[in-house]
């Protein structure tokens, strides 16, 4: 199948320990009451993480401290059941609280366009680390790892020199970066990512965080994964897709496949789709996809690939209104999606933009003149389009 497999942060701490990355001590609750006897069982104060196949949880409130059974048993009840952007928290995980002294950012993952492996690290860890890459580009050190050689001693201390950690810190991280490459070479991961990466106040570097994506091409070769791997919750292979791309995406029973920026927009076309579709044969919307509010380029052509990868779409209604999202960068994601995916590309894509960057994103897409698009500009028109193409093919 060729799905990229996210774990929970406790999953990958599990790992993180089979091979020699420094972890502190975690416990799994699923109940306030399994939480107070986790924390009891720690002793001291705890932090309780709210384990959600997202980023951002501290920021989110999915991550706090208790200093007591009592209140862990509280501030479990509270992270329980919490939507963290669309995930919904079924499970804490205690940890020994601990005192940082310095954050850090270490990541593996597998380059594609380079059809390599890259490691990037950065002495400023615990943050946003794609906003840090696009404010700060030189706090992060990126460097190429030969797959065949990996991270040995000699590369570890490439990279430490290269993001320019103190002596002593950089002899204590040089072993540990070996071992996050162990976990991603031998766990057949596409990334190993933690963040933050913590010298602690006594002098210790350990994992806080850890992300893995395992490539679930190998789990044949890994019995060790088996309730990890389960593959994701029981989502099918296009929910998968799309929530790799944090795009939201429901499934629905129709033909005309609808991708939109804002829910709000998303909903009124699933609305008008399911209207004009009246007029012709009876056709529905075959999905919600909303791309999201500030869309990028690539969240468009990710957002393209799952719906014209569902067998069940005959045609696409893509309404996009430019806000933070400028029409241009919308067009070329579709251009961009298009290229990508040549003679694989059959189905019909009706596109209607409008809002900030209009006129160059129209431009964008009279240019590429792609036989499959058609560009329309009212929002009544686009949906009776895709509705009648859905309807004759
Ligand atoms: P994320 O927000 O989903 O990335 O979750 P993290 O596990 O990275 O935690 C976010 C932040 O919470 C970290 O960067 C730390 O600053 C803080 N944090 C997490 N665990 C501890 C802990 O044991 N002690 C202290 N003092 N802070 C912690
Ligand atoms: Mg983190």
């Amino acid at each position: 199948m060729g799905l990229n497999v996210d774990l929970f942060e406790y999953q990958a701490r599990s790992l993180f320990e089979d091979h020699g990355v420094p972890v502190l001590p975690g416990v799994v609750a699923t109940t306030p009451a399994e939480a107070a006897a986790a924390a009891a069982e720690l002793g001291g104060s705890v932090v309780i993480k709210a384990q959600v196949k997202i980023g951002g949880r501290g920021k989110a409130g999915g991550i706090k401290m208790a200093h007591s059974a009592e209140e862990a048993a509280k501030v479990a009840a509270d992270i329980l059941g919490m939507d963290i952007r669309g995930h919904r928290v079924e499970q804490v995980m205690l940890a020994p609280a601990m005192d940082i002294a310095e954050e850090f950012y270490f990541s593996v993952l597998l380059d594609r366009a380079e059809r390599s492996y890259l490691a990037i690290c950065s002495m400023s860890g615990g943050v946003d680390i794609e906003q840090l890459a696009a404010e700060q580009p030189d706090a992060l050190a990126r460097v190429a790892v030969d797959p065949l050689r990996g991270i040995d001693e000699a590369k570890a201390r490439e990279i430490v020199k290269a993001t320019g950690f103190k002596a002593d810190t950089a002899e204590k991280i040089i072993p540990v970066l070996q071992h996050i490459y162990e976990v991603y070479r031998e766990e057949d991961a596409t990334l190993v990512e933690v963040n933050p990466l913590v010298l602690s106040a006594r002098g210790e570097i350990i994992a806080l965080d850890a992300k893995i994506t395992l490539d679930d091409n190998a789990d044949f070769r890994h019995e060790n994964w088996g309730d990890i791997a389960e593959i994701a919750d029981g989502l099918g292979p296009l929910e998968l897709k799309a929530r790799e791309h944090d795009l939201n995406y429901v499934r629905l029973a129709g033909t005309v496949g609808i991708i939109g920026n804002g829910a709000g927009l998303v909903m009124s076309t699933l609305d008008i789709v399911a209207e004009a579709g009246q007029r012709h044969g009876g056709q529905k919307p075959a999905n919600f996809l909303d791309i999201g509010g500030g869309a990028s380029a690539e969240s468009m052509a990710a957002g393209l690939d799952v719906v014209l990868g569902d067998e069940q779409v005959c045609s696409v209604l893509v309404n996009v209104f430019g806000g933070i999202t400028a029409c241009d960068v919308v067009a070329r994601g579709i251009r961009g999606a298009l290229e990508a995916l040549g003679d694989n590309a059959t189905k019909p894509i009706v596109v209607r933009l409008d809002g900030n960057n209009v006129e160059q994103g129209r431009a964008i897409l009279t240019d590429y003149a792609h036989p499959l698009l058609t560009l329309v500009s009212s929002m009544d028109e686009a949906a009776d389009k895709a509705a009648e193409l859905a309807h004759h093919t």
